[in-house]
């Protein structure tokens, strides 16, 4: 089988997969209070396209695939599409992010499909006022109601916590508390400048040592081995039942294994989250291009994936950041 190996020998076996740039959040670090522009939705994929792309990637190696978005339950019949996925024999687990807000009355169903095995859960403050204000929305209520029941549950959860100075950095030790009696991942992302406006209106510069450091003026840590191309830097704290971790999203040294490729809502192909996009798999299929023409392409553009974060801002044509991250799909 032709595998997607880049120019440097990092096999690609993970795709992540926007369903939407909709959303009924209005996180303050993604977007601005008005949202996005949302683009008119027959240029969004449709399911049945997004089934065939991640059919063919797995037919080139790719074995796990995130669905993101904008917010993915916002998408109609989204979990429709996670049973179709399930159908693909090659895949072999499908994870989703999600802000949980819409999603308490579907994990039965969810849980009952044996390839979701992993879900993120973003939530940045514990105090409904704070999650409130982080958010633009107040769904504090049902966002925790989901944590509860996603902690119960036999899936595999982790916390997205966006680490942002000025409004949630006194609270990391609360997120790292609750892992005591908790079986949960807590994990603290670096803030990006993927808000819609380009630049990072921030006072202190939040990086993952910064976020360990605050970590220990309360817990003892003991860092576990990460799995080869994780994004996270983890850590478990002796007694507690869960574990915790650092996501340098910004400082971006977790570049040197990724084994990781991404499609956005609107088909484009990214060979990193800090470049500008690469090709528009939506048009090429609409315009009738045939699977082997579909491998082909993957195989060739996987060879000019940038060798890190770095190098993929830098040769980014147009311009600056200034996207929002629900369209490119975090
Ligand atoms: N709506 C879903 C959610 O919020 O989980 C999925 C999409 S969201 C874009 C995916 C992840 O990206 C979330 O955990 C969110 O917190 C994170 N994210 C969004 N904007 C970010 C930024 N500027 N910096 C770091 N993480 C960001
Ligand atoms: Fe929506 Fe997720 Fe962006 Fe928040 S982070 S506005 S929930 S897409």
């Amino acid at each position: 089988m032709n595998k997607l190996i880049d120019s440097f020998g990092r096999q690609m076996e993970y795709v992540r997969l926007a369903v939407t740039d909709r959303c009924n959040l209005r996180c303050q670090y993604c977007m601005p209070a008005h949202g996005i522009d949302i683009v008119p939705r027959q240029e969004l994929l449709s399911f049945k396209e997004m089934y065939r792309l991640i059919r063919v990637l797995t037919e080139l190696g790719v074995k796990k695939v995130r669905l993101t978005g904008g917010e993915p339950f916002v998408r109609k019949d989204f979990v429709g599409f996670l049973e179709m996925l399930s159908y693909n024999d090659l895949l072999d687990a499908i994870n989703i992010t999600t802000n949980g807000a819409l999603i308490s009355h579907h994990i039965d169903k969810i849980e009952s499909l044996k390839k979701v095995k992993n879900i993120n859960l973003s939530i940045d403050s514990l105090q409904r006022d704070k999650f409130a204000k982080i958010t633009r929305r107040d769904v504090f209520p049902e966002v925790y109601k989901t944590f509860e029941l996603l902690e119960k549950s036999s899936l595999n959860l982790k916390l997205n916590v966006v680490v942002q100075s000025g409004f949630n950095t006194d609270e990391i030790v609360d997120f790292v508390r609750l892992t005591k009696d908790k079986n949960v991942a807590v994990r603290f992302i670096e803030e990006m400048p993927f808000n819609g406006k380009g630049q990072r209106d921030m006072q202190e510069n939040w990086t993952f040592k910064k976020i360990l450091n605050e970590i220990k003026t309360e817990f003892s840590v003991d860092e576990i081995k990460a799995e080869k191309s994780s994004t996270s830097k983890n850590y478990k704290i002796e007694g507690h039942l869960g574990s915790v971790g650092i996501i340098p999203a910004f400082t971006r040294t977790i570049c040197g294994d990724c084994n990781r490729i991404r499609i956005t809502s609107t088909g484009t192909f990214k060979n990193c989250l800090f470049d500008d996009g690469v090709f528009n798999l939506r048009d090429f299929i609409r315009n009738g291009a045939s699977n082997d023409d579909l491998k082909e392409l993957f195989l060739s553009l996987v060879k000019d994936k940038p060798e890190n974060g770095f190098i993929a801002e830098s040769n980014r044509k147009k311009g600056n950041i200034s996207e929002s991250m629900s369209t490119i799909g975090g």
